[in-house]
């Protein structure tokens, strides 16, 4: 039997995602940023939470040089 971290409910098998060296609720395991469902595979993990890798994680935090011209221009919340 595992937790889920986001919603401290327990994981089934059958609707388990693992990711981040936890197991998640598929419907629970969402991008900090967006809110969206993530795809095990095409995310990236900051502070132990999951972010989808774009274009979320890049615009928050890299990498670096990603971030200056025109990046700034574009406003996630
Ligand atoms: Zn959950
Ligand atoms: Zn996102």
């Amino acid at each position: 039997m595992f937790i889920c971290p986001k919603c401290n409910k327990p994981v089934y098998f059958a609707e388990r995602k693992t990711c981040l060296g936890k197991e998640w609720h598929g419907s629970c395991l969402r991008c900090e940023k967006c809110n969206k469902t993530i795809e095990v595979g095409k995310h990236s993990e900051h502070g132990g939470k999951p972010y989808c890798t774009l274009p979320c994680y890049s615009a928050l935090f890299g990498p670096a040089g990603f971030r200056s011209g025109s990046i700034n221009s574009h406003r996630y919340d």
